[in-house]
């Protein structure tokens, strides 16, 4: 595995990759970065992983103080994967003099995450902007488990780049909790909460399958989760996966949450 630092390295070592992945992380990796690093091996010549704590998307200083970070652990793991090229940029290389248009979401785009971590989106946008315009991947991997995410970012990229945003599957826990590096911040007993709340939302998701019409079943057990394990949620809602809005009809949707455990923020989709 080639270790990257600067853009210049860089340049030289993927210039004549025509089918480069890329697996945009912030680190501290785990089985769910693995399966899309995985995927990029498989579906592409030479795979790139970055590892990057982009500061603009962080709307909480607290929260990006204490982003869990774990480098020596990630490139082994790296190293165990086999993975082509490890690029570790440092803030002053992305974010340079060179003018890179302002993004900003349209209002039918601030709703679940958007609408409660402000700037969050535009900072994801702007930093996959700058690394999708120096790597040129033929393809990017991102995780169903931010579902808004990939969809955001998708449309941007893929309206500007020849470059395919491909998405891939949550990889759970054995008590069904989506893997996350900010799992590490939560103590024993918020971690075995978090499954219980997983194994309520499936059956959520089931319910609602069933009773499409009850607009009243999400409610009743949004108060149900709120009372019974104490969390703060900030939204609990279904949204088809075509557009990510509310209407349901003969589409595919998904049930979407975000939660505080102990100051943690966790989110997740069903
Ligand atoms: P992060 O390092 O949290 O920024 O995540 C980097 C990429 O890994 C993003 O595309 C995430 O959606 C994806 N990812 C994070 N957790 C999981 C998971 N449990 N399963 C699959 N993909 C994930």
């Amino acid at each position: 595995m080639k270790l990257i630092r600067q853009i210049t390295d860089l340049n030289k070592a993927i210039s004549n990759q025509k089918e480069l992945g890329f697996v945009p992380t912030m680190g501290s990796l785990h089985k769910g970065h693995t399966s899309l690093i995985n995927t990029s091996k498989k579906k592409c010549k030479k795979t790139l992983v970055s590892i990057f704590v982009n500061p603009t998307q962080f709307n909480n200083a607290n929260d990006f103080k204490t982003y869990p970070q774990n480098l020596d652990k990630d490139i082994k793991l790296l190293k165990r994967l086999k993975v082509d090229f490890l690029y570790l940029p440092m803030v002053s290389q992305i974010y340079t003099d060179k003018k890179y248009n302002i993004i900003k979401l349209n209002k039918s785009q601030k709703i679940l995450c958007a609408k409660f971590r402000k700037g969050h989106f535009e900072g994801v946008l702007d930093v996959l902007n700058r690394f999708t315009g120096i790597i040129k991947p033929k393809k990017i991997f991102m995780g169903e488990k931010d579902y808004q995410q990939f969809f955001l970012v998708r449309k941007f990229i893929e309206r500007k780049y020849q470059t395919k945003v491909i998405v891939c599957k949550t990889i759970r826990d054995t008590n069904k909790i989506a893997l996350s590096s900010r799992n590490s911040l939560l103590d024993l007993e918020s971690f075995k909460k978090a499954g219980k709340i997983s194994l309520e939302l499936i059956k959520l998701k089931n319910l609602i399958k069933k009773n499409i019409k009850d607009k009243k079943l999400i409610k009743k057990i949004k108060c149900d989760l709120i009372k019974n394990f104490k969390i703060k949620i900030e939204y609990l809602e279904c949204r088809n996966l075509i557009d990510l809005n509310t209407n349901l009809k003969n589409r595919p949707f998904k049930l979407f949450v975000a939660y505080y455990l102990k100051g943690v923020r966790l989110i997740d989709n069903f």
